[in-house]
C-alpha cells in the first residue's frame, strides 16, 4: 500500500519499509509465531484485570498463515494415527468446555447480535452472515456438536426424503462397534487391518497433464456441480459404508485437489472390507440435489428481479413476485427431475494397511500433504491450466451455491432469506472462490468416534507437554476465571500488527532458550547418572 505521503519519502526509504515488513513476517514464521493474531480482551475475574492477548488465528484455510497451517498439520497427523488401529471403543463423552469452545461461543453470541441489529437498520449482513458461518465452523472444529442455535429451524424434508431412493446393495446385521475385525497369525500375533480408500469424481472429458484436450466440450456445468455437492456424496458413501459393514465405521479422510481440479477423496477406515464391497459401494452411492431448475436463465443483463421492501423480489417487467425459495421447493412436484445427479467415478482405489507398519506412516503423510494449499493451489501456473482454472470459475459464476445464493434471480427465484441488493454472478459464498473451486466444504473430514480426541484435546497435548517441560503446572483449575471478548477493530488498545509480532518472536526466543536449558541439565543429569553407573560396576 503506497499512500500519497510516503511519495515524499525518497526511493530506497520508500523501498525499504515494506522489506523491514516482510523480513518480520519471515522471522515470525521461522519462529512458528502465528503471523495474522487474533487480539481478544481477556477479563480475569479473580484480580479484576483485563488485558490484551493474542490468541494464534489457527489458518482456517482460507487465510494465509503458515505457522498455523504447519501446526494444524502436524496435530492432523496425529489425529489420524490416532484413530486408525484403535483397539478399543473410544470413550466418547461430551467434555466440560474449555476455555477456547467458551470464547467462540461468546464470540458467536456477540456477532449474532451485532447481525441482528444490522439486519433491523437494514444494512448488508453478508459480512456478518460470514463470519458468523466462519465461527460455526470453527466451534465445530473446537470439538462442539451440533449448531449454538441447536435445531431451531425446522429441517425441510417434504419431498427429499423419499426421493433420496437406496442404492441396492448387500445389507449386514449393525452390531454396535466401532472396531474392526481382528486376525491371529500362525504365530498367536493379532493382525489388525484397516483400508486407504481414495474416491475420484466421474471424467468430463478427456485430459492431458490436468488440461482438458477440447475445452469446448469439456463438461464444465457437471464439473461445476459435483464439485459444489462433493461434501454431499461423501456423506452417502459413509451411510452406505456402514449399512454393508454391519458396524459403526469411523474415518479420518482429507479432500484434495487433483490436476484437472477436481476434488477427490483420500479416506482411512478403521477396519476392514473386502476390496469388492468398496468398489461395489462406491458405484452404488450417488446423490440427487432436489433444487429448482437452474438451466434456463429467466433474468440476465439489465432485466433483473427488483427488490421490494416488505414484498421481496419482482419481475422488473410484469411486478409479479417471484416464489420464494420454500415455494419454488413445494413447486417440484412427482414428476420433477432432480437438479443433478452426483456419483463416483470407475477410479475407486483400496488398500489394505497393517497397525504399525511403514505403509500406514506413508498414508498419514499422504492424508495430511495437501492440507497447507487450497483446491485452486493444484495449479501448477502453467498457461494451459490457468485457462482451465478460468473457465471452471466462469461455470461456477452463475452456478447457485447454496439456497441462499444470490444466483437464483437469474432462474427467477427468490433466494433463501432473500434481501436487497442482491446480484446473480456476484455471490460472495466460498465456492465461487478461485481458491475454492466449487468445493467449499471441510478439508478434512474426521468422524465423531474417530479416536478419543478432538482436535482441542490434540492442541492441549501438546500444551501440557510444553508447561511439564518448562515446569510449570497446566493451570486449568478454574475453567471460568477468564471472561474473553473480541476487540473491535481500530480499538487504540491494540499495539499495530507488527509490535506484537515482535513480541511473540521475543516470547518464542525466550521459551526455545528455556527448552534448550532443561535439555541441557537433562542431558547432563543422564550423564552423571552414566558415570555413577560406571564406577560401582
Ligand atoms: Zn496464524
Ligand atoms: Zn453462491
Amino acid at each position: 500500500m503506497t499512500h500519497a505521503h510516503d511519495r515524499a519519502l525518497p526511493r530506497a526509504v520508500r523501498q525499504a519499509m515494506p522489506m523491514a515488513r516482510d523480513v518480520l513476517e519471515e522471522v515470525a514464521k521461522l519462529h512458528g509465531v502465528c503471523i495474522r493474531p487474533i487480539p481478544l480482551k481477556r477479563l480475569d475475574t479473580v484480580t479484576g484485570k483485563s488485558e490484551i492477548i493474542d490468541v494464534p488465528c489457527g489458518a482456517t484455510l482460507d487465510s494465509k498463515c503458515p505457522p498455523c497451517a504447519r501446526r494444524n498439520k502436524q496435530l492432523r497427523k496425529a489425529q489420524c494415527r490416532e484413530g486408525w488401529h484403535l483397539d478399543e471403543e473410544p470413550a466418547i463423552t461430551p467434555d466440560e468446555p474449555n476455555e477456547e469452545q467458551r470464547w467462540l461461543v461468546e464470540f458467536r453470541a456477540d456477532y449474532q447480535a451485532q447481525r441482528e441489529a444490522a439486519e433491523k437498520a437494514g444494512d448488508d449482513t453478508t459480512d456478518l452472515d460470514a463470519i458468523i458461518t466462519g465461527l460455526d465452523e470453527e466451534i465445530n472444529a473446537a470439538g462442539m456438536r451440533g449448531s449454538v442455535l441447536g435445531r431451531a429451524t425446522a429441517k425441510r424434508s417434504r419431498s427429499t426424503r423419499r426421493r433420496q431412493d437406496a442404492p441396492d446393495l448387500p445389507k449386514r446385521k449393525m452390531t454396535n462397534t466401532t472396531l474392526g475385525r481382528t486376525f491371529h497369525g500362525p504365530d498367536g500375533k493379532v493382525y489388525r487391518p484397516s483400508l486407504f480408500v481414495t474416491l475420484t469424481l466421474p471424467s468430463y472429458g478427456k485430459v492431458r497433464d490436468g488440461v482438458p484436450i477440447d475445452p469446448d466440450t469439456y463438461d464444465y456445468r457437471r464439473a461445476a456441480r459435483d464439485a459444489l455437492h462433493f461434501s454431499k456424496l461423501v456423506d452417502r458413501f459413509v451411510q452406505n459404508l456402514r449399512r454393508v459393514a454391519g458396524y459403526d465405521v469411523q474415518y479420518f479422510a482429507s479432500v484434495e485437489p487433483q490436476k484437472r481440479l477436481a476434488p477427490h477423496l483420500h479416506m482411512a477406515i478403521r477396519g476392514t472390507l473386502p476390496r469388492a464391497e468398496i468398489k461395489q459401494i462406491a458405484a452404488a452411492t450417488y446423490h440427487q440435489v432436489w433444487w429448482p431448475q437452474a438451466d434456463e436463465v429467466v433474468f440476465d443483463g439489465d432485466h433483473l428481479p427488483i427488490w421490494q421492501d416488505g414484498i421481496g423480489y419482482l419481475d422488473p417487467a410484469t411486478g409479479e413476485v417471484l416464489p420464494a425459495w420454500d415455494e419454488a421447493l413445494d413447486a417440484l412436484d412427482e414428476d420433477a427431475e432432480p437438479l443433478h445427479v452426483i456419483r463416483f467415478g470407475e477410479q475407486v482405489d483400496v488398500q489394505g494397511v497393517l497397525a504399525g507398519t511403514p505403509d500406514a506412516d506413508q498414508c498419514i503423510r499422504y492424508l495430511s500433504k495437501y492440507l497447507t494449499k487450497s483446491i485452486g493451489d493444484a495449479l501448477n501456473g502453467g498457461q494451459a491450466q490457468q485457462q482451465h482454472a478460468a473457465r471452471m470459475l466462469d461455470a461456477l459464476r452463475y452456478e447457485p451455491c447454496s439456497p441462499t445464493c444470490p444466483n437464483w434471480l437469474r432462474y427467477g427465484i427468490q433466494p433463501k432469506d432473500a434481501k436487497p441488493g442482491m446480484l446473480p454472478g456476484r455471490c460472495r459464498g466460498k465456492a465461487h472462490k478461485p481458491d475454492h473451486l466449487g468445493y467449499a466444504g471441510r478439508r478434512i473430514l474426521v468422524s465423531r468416534k474417530w479416536s478419543n480426541k478432538t482436535l482441542t484435546e490434540h492442541k492441549q497435548d501438546r500444551r501440557t507437554w510444553v508447561l511439564e517441560a518448562l515446569g510449570q503446572a497446566d493451570d486449568r483449575t478454574d475453567p471460568h476465571r477468564y471472561i474473553w471478548r473480541p476487540v473491535p477493530a481500530g480499538d487504540a488498545n491494540v499495539p499495530p500488527l507488527a509490535v506484537r509480532l515482535l513480541r511473540s518472536v521475543h516470547e518464542r526466543q525466550r521459551w526455545r532458550a528455556h527448552l534448550r536449558e532443561l535439555e541441557a541439565r537433562a542431558a547432563g543429569q543422564d550423564l552423571s547418572a552414566t558415570e555413577e553407573m560406571g564406577r560401582a560396576a
